[in-house]
């Protein structure tokens, strides 16, 4: 049959197509009834401030507790989420839960969560905000989001009147991935960004790459000159820790402070004198 309507190549291609878009769905059913049955959960990884590496901030990272895969990362299902849509529903119970589980921290210290361009957009997306904050309890000025250049692609304009209405609440505003993809001069020009993110891109190729090391130093003065504080993201190792100290970067997220953890939400560890303790046996940083 597959010779008679001319060659199997066609054939065999289009069904590949429908195998594809047939698991998408499927996926995408699968995330929604996984906000139902409350299968996500948040992780938190630990912002430090340097020379005293006290934590000063928490950023929360979904996962999926999928019944038989485990486990599941965010890059693994937020891409679809976004492609159908279902990050509005999903982003919200992310925005729920961490203001939910951060308002009953006993440390009181601010929670960063990431925003997807399609919730900005949404419609209703500042008084949804609005209630949120209201119905948990948590203080705005505890709350952070993280933003991405994509969200000033599509409509620019929009989504910088959405983010001027959100600062209004008392809610600051991260931009994230800084130095990865388009992120221009242009963007942190045309809205008041509380804080800038260094994409871990950057910080991966500074044991390796003098651009990088160049990169960086410049996206720190920048953040000097616009009197916006930079926090680098990803940093692993202490040749990476020395480099961004010595080039005055305070702020710091990454493994070699603390993964993102479940535990941090829910075992009272978020006390009010709480001082991160890197992983494992690791030599403190030269500080000097
Ligand atoms: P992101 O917002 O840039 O988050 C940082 C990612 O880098 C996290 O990956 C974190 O676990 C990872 N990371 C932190 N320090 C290190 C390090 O030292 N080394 C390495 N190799 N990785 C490090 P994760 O949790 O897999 O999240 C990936 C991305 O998924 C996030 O990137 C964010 O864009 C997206 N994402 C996560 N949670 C949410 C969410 O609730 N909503 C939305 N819209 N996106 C989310
Ligand atoms: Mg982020
Ligand atoms: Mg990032
Ligand atoms: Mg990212």
């Amino acid at each position: 049959r597959a010779k008679a309507s001319g060659g199997d190549h066609i054939c065999l291609y289009d069904k590949a197509m429908d195998d594809t878009a047939r698991m998408q769905r499927r996926l995408v059913d699968d995330m929604r009834q996984a906000i139902a049955r409350n299968e996500l959960e948040l992780h938190y990884q630990v912002q430090i401030r340097l020379p005293a590496e006290e934590a000063v901030s928490y950023e929360a990272l979904v996962r999926w507790r999928h019944p038989e895969r485990g486990l599941v990362p965010p890059n693994d299902f937020i891409p679809l989420a976004e492609q159908s849509g279902l990050i509005v529903k999903l982003g919200e119970w992310v925005l729920r839960t961490a203001c939910a589980e951060a308002a009953a921290w006993p440390s009181q210290l601010p929670v960063s969560v990431n925003l997807s361009p399609l919730q900005l957009v949404a419609p209703n997306f500042v008084a949804k905000l609005k209630s949120i904050l209201e119905i948990t309890g948590m203080d705005p000025k505890r709350l952070e989001l993280e933003v991405t250049e994509s969200c000033f692609i599509a409509d620019g304009a929009k989504a910088g009147a959405v983010l001027h209405a959100v600062k209004q609440l008392g809610v600051s505003i991260s931009m994230d991935d800084f130095g990865a993809g388009y992120s221009s001069l242009a963007m942190l020009n045309s809205f008041p960004f509380d804080k800038i993110k260094l994409d871990r891109s950057l910080i991966e190729d500074l044991n390796s790459s003098e651009k990088s090391k160049g990169i960086v130093r410049a996206i720190l003065s920048l953040g000097t000159a616009l009197d916006v504080p930079v926090i680098a993201e990803g940093v692993e190792t202490i040749e990476q820790l020395n480099y961004l100290c010595a080039e005055g970067c305070v702020l710091i997220q990454g493994y070699y402070y603390g993964r993102p953890e479940r535990h941090l939400a829910t075992r009272g560890l978020l006390t009010d004198d709480e001082t991160a303790q890197p992983e494992g046996e690791v030599t403190p940083p030269n500080l000097t």
